[in-house]
């Protein structure tokens, strides 16, 4: 679980971090939750990436219709990626407060 996790350049597998005294991974582990964040918003990415390309071989049959898809597939990654910053800004701001 706690795998992965490093701080002040060091694995870290403790909760709180020995050199810095920072709750490792973020607050409340919400950092993991940006990750997926991340993770979604590069999926959806490839997905209108890979829409987009169907649509460009199906342009005569399907003018439409594939386009549009890539179009509501990079809306949403936009939307998973304005969440990952949403939040990141917010826990970087509540870093440092007690
Ligand atoms: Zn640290």
């Amino acid at each position: 679980m706690s795998a992965g996790k490093t701080c002040c350049g060091q694995a870290c597998e403790t909760r709180f971090c020995p050199h810095c005294g920072k709750e490792v991974g973020g607050v409340g582990g919400l950092l993991a939750l940006v990750d997926y964040l991340r993770q979604m918003q590069a999926k959806n990415e490839g997905w209108a990436k890979t829409s987009a390309e169907q649509a460009e071989g199906m342009k005569n049959t399907y003018p439409n219709r594939p386009a549009r898809r890539a179009e509501s597939q990079m809306k949403r990654s936009r939307k998973w990626g304005g969440w990952a910053d949403a939040l990141e800004a917010l826990l970087k701001r509540s870093e440092g407060q007690p």
